[in-house]
């Protein structure tokens, strides 16, 4: 109990408690202790006073003496605590007494037969009466005639051993109280101001006071427990410090997180929220706070869903954030705090992937350009209706010519003319068909449970849909498409067969003139196994160096060759010899021209130092496909090869058409800028069939032209052709070009173009391609020399 008190209290009452026990215990014994023998002791004095008065009032009476009786018996009444004295006779009649009128039975409380009984036992007797009276009997014979009676009043006497006993009692109080309050003074000194201290220090340190210390001296208990507080207090500043620091770096941790971290109770309501959470929302993190899932949400679910996900799983919900939605992944950790259940909940805006993954499963299946299908998913559709049998038909459209608008109008005007195709097609497409662009300039339609007729009807709409020209912003584009058209009765054929027939196709109607529409035949097939056979084939004839090369003379006016243009045959061991138009293009097509034009320039170099080792100063033209100026570092390989072959550049003449510079990148610009250095004589082969042959020749730097023999083919008659020629030739003197005239067949054509100022001249007029040694025997190429 006294622990409820502080100590500064509970001492003085602990103290206080012990006195008026002590008190007590004291009054309890001492009390009547001290009266009963200050009782015994005045019985005892009073009663040998008494016997000593009984003598002599015995002798008084003896002798007579009354006189001295009353004096004697006048002192006793006298004395302290004597209340009255009488000495009786023998008829128990008052001789003498100390009070006039004394009425015996009053006073002595005793009857005459009490008292005749008293004195006739002829002792002396102390007979106690109420109220701490006593009646003191004494015979003062030895017949008991006469007898003294004494009135004693002991209160009084023992009213003042009373009043000793609580002065005592008061003085040893008062003692207590001295001491106690000198004992406390020492203990406040001591103790309990000292344990204040330790306690006020706790106190400040509590309040957030850092420098919080007990200033207790001393070596005892309580300073050592003041040294060990402090250290305690030291200790825990440093954990605190450090907690704080930890505390500090978590929450700078979790305020700068880039993921939203949010902590809701068990009714899922935000508690604490961090500003990458509120920024989701675009709020701040207090608005947050007291939010519930439905709150932010869009998913009326979203509490079940997320009370019944299990720990740590990604959930997925929507919500609005100015006005727009984004997806959120969510996950929720439980963790425990104060013996309450709550959710660490962490979010993340999964939006840009949410829409890079639809991005990325639209580009899987839909071409980002057009709209359209792509190829993936056409063919995924293609599988499928020819596994389920369906018949079909499959047309492939491609663009007649489409590298020209890219060419010409650029490749961004030609995206957009495919985009607007793509509309116009599609715009037409009948139900149940699935337009896709398969790549480039390409398109397949695909048309379920279609018949020959319902085919061919489309492929010839879809001709139509080209009769009118498509705008593109200021330009009217006029294309035409060349129209592939493969059927399948659902019996036979896979989807990549289908495909493979309806291109065939394809190249059928671009073979036929473009702008139509083919259909698969068988025949197809076999000319492209034919093809494919042709291919294999002239791999081999690499390998086996089944090749040769041919020269045909370029003359001047007086006859001499001038140069030889090296012209490719191909001695087949099955085919014979096979002309360059049959083959080049596959050799093109297959990638094997690179390794063609290298050999070509190989044995141009070789036959060129032969030639000029014997005197022939023949040039010898070499012809380049289009497709050699995309091979990496064209004019490094042939600049090789002609320091391999200790060649000059001056014996040598290289032919390109104009094809091969509708692609002037800076690949081509390098390429012949570094062949022109070298010293190579570069000519524009087949002039005049191309689209753009002035504006190649104010670009790159030409030694000269070969006028196409299809305009030398009418001269002179023809007039366009006439005026044509004399132009190209005009224009050519103007620029200091050397002009070669090809597909001279006539004298007239030969004096035409030697009249109108032609350097060279080169046909079967003059001679026909011929194997190296056949030239060298010929003796010239003048009119009239005959072909060698
Ligand atoms: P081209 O470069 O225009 O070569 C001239 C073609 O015209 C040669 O046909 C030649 O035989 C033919 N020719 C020459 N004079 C006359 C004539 O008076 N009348 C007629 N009708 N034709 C004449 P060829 O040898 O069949 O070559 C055809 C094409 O093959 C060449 O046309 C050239 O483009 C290509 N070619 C030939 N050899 C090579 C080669 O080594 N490399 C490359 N890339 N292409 C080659
Ligand atoms: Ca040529
Ligand atoms: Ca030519």
């Amino acid at each position: 109990m006294l622990t409820r008190y502080s100590l500064r209290r509970s001492l003085p009452l602990l103290f206080g408690l012990f006195a008026l026990l002590f008190g007590l215990l004291l009054l309890s014994i001492e009390l009547p202790r001290s009266e009963r023998e200050a009782l015994e002791s005045w019985r005892k004095h009073t009663g040998q006073m008494l016997a000593l008065q009984q003598s002599s009032l015995a002798d008084h009476l003896r002798q007579g003496r009354m006189e001295e009786l009353h004096t004697e018996l006048a002192d006793l009444g006298s004395l302290e605590d004597v209340r009255w004295a009488a000495v009786l006779d023998q008829h128990q009649q008052i001789i003498a007494a100390t009070r006039l009128g004394l009425q015996l039975p009053q006073q002595s409380g005793l009857d005459d037969v009490g008292l005749q009984r008293v004195l006739a036992s002829g002792q002396s007797q102390w007979l106690a009466q109420p109220r701490e009276r006593f009646l003191a009997v004494y015979p003062l014979d030895n017949q008991a005639q006469h007898a003294l009676l004494v009135g004693f009043d002991f209160s009084h006497s023992l009213r003042l051993i009373q009043h000793n006993t609580w002065l005592f009692l008061a003085e040893v109080l008062a003692l207590l109280l001295v001491l106690g309050i000198v004992l406390s003074l020492l203990y406040q000194r001591l103790v309990t101001r000292r344990l204040a201290l330790i306690e006020q220090a706790t106190h400040q340190f509590a309040a957030g006071l850092d420098d919080a210390r007990a200033q207790v001296t001393g070596a005892d208990e309580i300073s050592r427990l003041g040294h060990s507080f402090n250290h305690m207090i030291e200790q825990l500043q440093h954990q605190q410090q450090a907690l704080r620091a930890s505390q500090q770096l978590l929450s700078t941790l979790i305020d700068a997180a880039p993921i939203g971290m949010m902590v809701v109770d068990q009714a899922l309501r935000v508690e604490q929220a961090n500003p990458a959470a509120a920024s989701l929302f675009n709020c701040s993190p207090d608005e947050l706070l007291g939010n519930q899932p439905q709150d932010r949400l869009l998913e009326r679910d979203a509490v079940k869903r997320l009370s019944q996900a299990p720990a740590n799983s990604n959930l997925e919900f929507t919500a609005l954030r100015d006005g727009q939605v984004i997806t959120l992944e969510v996950s929720m950790t439980p963790f425990q705090r104060d013996a309450r259940e709550y959710y660490l909940v962490l979010l993340r805006d999964i939006s840009d992937r949410k829409q890079a993954e639809q991005r990325l499963r639209f580009l899987a299946h839909f071409d980002p350009l057009t709209q359209l299908a792509n190829r993936n998913q056409l063919l995924q559709r293609l599988e499928l209706l020819v596994g389920a049998g369906c018949p079909l038909a499959l047309l492939f459209i491609d663009i007649d010519h489409f590298k020209r608008i890219n060419d010409t109008l650029g490749h961004e005007i030609g995206d957009r003319l495919l985009a607007e195709i793509a509309e116009r097609l599609r715009q037409h497409m009948p139900a149940n068909s699935l337009l896709a662009r398969s790549g480039g300039d390409e398109f397949v339609c695909l048309l379920e449970g279609a018949n020959a007729d319902d085919g061919k009807n489309l492929g010839s709409e879809l001709l139509n849909l080209f009769n009118q020209p498509f705008q593109v912003r200021q330009y009217s584009c006029n294309v035409s498409p060349s129209i592939g058209l493969t059927l399948c009765n659902g019996q036979q054929g896979s989807a990549s067969d289908l495909l493979k027939q309806a291109d065939l196709a394809l190249y059928a109607a671009k073979d036929a003139g473009r702008n139509g529409l083919a259909l698969f035949t068988p025949e197809l097939s076999r000319a492209a196994e034919l093809r494919q056979q042709l291919e294999q084939e002239l791999r081999l004839a690499l390998e086996r160096e089944e090749f040769e090369l041919f020269y045909q003379p370029q003359v001047d006016a007086s006859g001499q060759a001038q140069s030889m243009e090296a012209l490719l045959r191909w001695r087949s061991p099955s085919r014979g010899l096979v002309s360059p138009a049959d083959f080049i293009p596959v050799l093109e097509e297959t990638g094997l021209i690179l390794e063609a034009t290298r050999w070509v320039f190989r044995q141009a170099c070789r036959q060129a130092r032969r030639w000029q080792s014997e005197g022939r100063h023949w040039r010898i033209a070499v012809n380049l496909s289009p497709l050699d100026f995309r091979q990496h570092d064209l004019a490094g390989q042939l600049l090789q090869i002609l320091a391999d072959e200790q060649a000059s550049a001056a014996w040598l003449e290289l032919e390109i058409t104009e094809s091969a510079l509708l692609d002037d990148g800076p690949q081509v610009r390098d390429c012949l800028a570094r062949l022109k250095i070298a010293g190579l004589p570069l000519f524009l082969d087949d002039f005049g069939t191309g689209y753009a042959s002035l504006t190649y020749l104010q670009q790159f730097d030409f030694d000269g032209i070969k006028i196409d023999r299809q305009f030398v083919a009418n001269l002179p008659d023809s007039p366009q052709s006439v005026a044509l020629v004399r132009g190209i030739l005009t224009m050519a003197a103007q620029l200091g070009l050397e002009v070669v005239g090809e597909g001279v067949e006539n004298e007239r054509q030969a004096a035409f173009l030697l009249l109108n100022g032609c350097q060279r001249l080169q046909g079967f007029y003059y001679a026909k391609p011929q194997p190296a040694e056949v030239c060298e025997q010929a003796r010239g190429f003048a009119r009239g020399a005959q072909l060698c």
